[in-house]
């Protein structure tokens, strides 16, 4: 077999929040693939690096009140922590904020200038006149044009949904200082991707096979027909202040974040050349024979899939060879939310879950290297673990091991060869490598679980715990058990690059080298000592799951809201996936008029009792300080004995028109929550308030 040179990376982590579960669906998948390939005996260099460069970066450091190299130093840890956590070993992560990243970022701008492919153009953007700087879309905020909601980012309106220019914004502001910002005019400069080359080159590229067949046809899309000339210029440039590079020869300006991103692949991979002594050259000049392999989210598949291919051509250097996408995270079937508590960041896994493995078995029974999205279904995902991983592949081991220790020493004995080709013949170990490199590791998984079953059939006809029983069958007992080491082995092989800790631990357990894809096939040897049997992994708890999601859930603190999370829609996209959003509808905005023609009072209930014929209602007498109590008929009576109700406080709405119902005038309203989960809870105010005390 010949021994390929790959590079491999992931997509760069925006060094402005937390990895969480959604991030992991891409590093966890990589390292899968990188593992495995590994473990065919190629020489695989997998790097990645934090993307630290932006407005957003800049102003969060300033909120608080550190440098951005501060701000990006602690963030760095924080990946760097979290990733070790899930076992996502690189061989090298870096920071774009590197002189590597600067001088490869400046030197591609040099070859795409001298190839004619920038150029400047003056365009007119909103200024913030206090804090000095031009406003990225998402830094302007102001009225929606649609539905005049208030303090609406100016891209779009998050109340009614419209898209629209930040010009169009009804008296914008600077989310920044609040200014009313000025227009004013500033040079850009532009990557001419419209110019006939570029789209000529994108054309046949997306067309070579480097792309998934959807992520192709996403392209042609943007592409449009041939002669039609549908891409745009990109805008490259920023003014100061602005954290990042400045470009060449042009004072003042900056790259824009997304140039310098995917440039911290090669700044990332020279720094691993210069530790390991590798040859940079050898796998990123165009005569390069090495295969580069980016894996990333769907969501930033226009700028690797264009921009990125464009600008390494035009400047000297070769193009990957597949863009690996895949797509978002969902957890329960829906987007993750921190209401629900399934917004799960990695260090709460990490806290509450600890083991890191189950989480990597499941995205890798649910992965099929296509770009649809992933379910993290949270009862599945306690079922899964707890019928394959432990009930089908565990079990063998914990079934079998302890009698090789108290009967034999801890030595192994014969091996029931009939078991081990029958084993051998359930199975093809090319179709499990085939799914692997195709990044089929649900199929491989299941191919692996299917053999497991092969196993457990066998220990199930030996019945190890009844001969064990049996006067004079010990030869039998220890054939079987030993032979059960053997597929226990061989499971462990293939299931390595998913559970690369447990399978460190089998292998300490069973006292042998590291497990290797190609060695030949023999089974355990009769008289091979092996160590006693430790757990080596228990039943997930779904006790840990609710504790997991109410972690989440008690952790939605605010965010510090200074900022929005990024300079514009795509950057924001980079965090893959899975911006929060309130699944609840809100109603539009109202004034504070508005609000105060509501009169909320403080009431306490100085009568509650059933009311003959109603199913639902409860007939309220309510003390708001006036001189007659009010009569209020509230629909709670499935939530509460009238008898609990009487002398406590609660809020009422007073001035609602007082109704005439079948049982009587109602002469207001109390104020009761109620959600998807079942449950209605009326309203307490703290202790010290008093009848008719105005709420406001
Ligand atoms: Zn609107």
């Amino acid at each position: 077999m010949t021994t390929r040179k790959i590079l491999v990376t992931s997509a760069l982590p925006y060094a402005n929040g937390s990895i969480h579960l959604g991030h992991l669906v891409e590093y966890i998948q990589t390292d899968i693939w990188v593992r495995f390939q590994k473990m065919q005996g190629h020489e695989v260099h997998y790097v990645c690096a934090d993307d630290t460069h932006g407005t957003p970066i800049m102003l969060r450091a300033e909120t608080e009140g550190i440098t951005p190299e501060q701000l990006i130093a602690r963030v760095w840890q924080e990946h760097y922590d979290d990733f070790a956590a899930f076992h996502v070993q690189f061989d090298h992560y870096g920071s774009t904020n590197s002189n590597e990243t600067k001088e490869f970022a400046q030197g591609i701008y040099r070859e795409l200038k001298a190839a004619n492919l920038i150029e400047v153009r003056s365009i007119e953007q909103f200024y913030d006149p206090v804090k000095n700087m031009f406003l990225p879309d998402r830094f302007i905020k102001g009225e929606c044009p649609k539905c005049h909601a208030k303090d609406q980012y100016g891209d779009n309106c998050e109340v009614c949904g419209a898209a629209y220019a930040p010009i169009e914004l009804i008296a914008p502001y600077s989310a920044v200082s609040g200014a009313k910002p000025e227009m004013r005019n500033s040079d850009h400069y532009f990557f001419k991707l419209s110019a006939e080359p570029c789209q000529q080159f994108l054309r046949e590229w997306t067309k070579s096979g480097s792309l998934q067949p959807e992520a192709a046809n996403k392209m042609q899309e943007w592409l449009g027909a041939e002669g039609e000339s549908k891409l745009s210029d990109w805008d490259i440039s920023r003014d100061a202040p602005y954290f990042g590079f400045e470009i060449p020869d042009a004072p003042g300006k900056y790259f824009y974040v997304w140039l310098d991103a995917p440039v911290g692949y090669m700044g990332s991979f020279k720094k691993l050349c210069e530790i390991k002594g590798l040859d940079f050259n050898e796998y990123w000049k165009p005569d390069s024979t090495a295969e580069m392999y980016h894996f990333i989210g769907k969501d930033i598949l226009y700028f690797h899939a264009l921009f990125w291919p464009a600008m390494l051509k035009n400047a000297g250097y070769r193009t990957p060879n597949k863009l690996f996408a895949h797509g978002f995270l969902t957890v329960n079937g829906e987007k993750m939310s921190k209401s629900r508590g399934t917004f799960i960041t990695a260090k709460s896994y990490v806290d509450n879950i600890k083991n890191t493995e189950y989480l990597r078995y499941y995205y890798a029974a649910k992965i099929n290297g296509t770009m649809e999205d992933l379910d993290l279904n949270l009862d599945d995902f306690v079922a899964k673990v707890n019928s394959d991983l432990i009930g089908k592949y565990i079990n063998i081991a914990s079934r079998c091991a302890g009698f090789i220790a108290k009967r034999f020493d801890g030595k192994l004995g014969e091996t029931d060869l009939t078991a081990v080709s029958e084993f051998k013949a359930a199975f093809d170990g090319g179709e499990i490598a085939r799914c692997f490199e195709e990044r089929e590791f649900s199929r491989a998984l299941r191919e692996i679980m299917r053999l497991a079953d092969v196993a457990n059939q066998y220990i199930a006809e030996q019945k190890p715990w009844a001969l064990a029983k049996e006067e004079g069958r010990d030869a039998e007992l220890h054939i079987a058990c030993s032979t059960a080491m053997t597929l226990f082995r061989d499971l462990t092989l293939y299931l390595k690059p998913v559970l690369p800790v447990l399978a460190e631990q089998v292998e300490a357990f069973l006292n042998i080298p590291p497990l290797a894809w190609n060695a030949s096939w023999q089974p355990l040897a009769a008289g091979h000592p092996i160590n006693s049997y430790q757990h080596l992994a228990t039943r997930l708890d779904p006790k840990l799951i609710a504790a997991l999601t109410a972690a989440n859930q008690a952790s939605l603190s605010p965010t510090p809201a200074v900022v929005p999370h990024s300079e514009q829609r795509h950057a924001e996209a980079q965090q893959h996936a899975t911006e929060v959003t309130e699944e609840k509808n809100f109603e539009p905005f109202i004034s504070i008029e508005d609000f105060a023609k509501i009169d909320l009072r403080v009431a306490r209930i100085v009568n509650a009792e059933h009311v003959e014929g109603a199913a639902k209602l409860l007939k309220l007498t309510l003390d708001i300080g006036e001189a007659n109590p009010r009569t209020v008929f509230a629909g709670i009576k499935s939530a509460y004995d009238p008898e609990t109700l009487k002398g406590r406080m609660t809020v009422m709405v007073a001035n609602l028109a007082p109704r005439k119902m079948k049982f009587g005038m109602s002469e207001g309203m109390v104020l009761a929550a109620s959600g998807d989960t079942p449950g209605l809870f009326i309203l307490s105010p703290d202790d010290g308030a008093q009848p008719g005390m105005r709420i406001k």
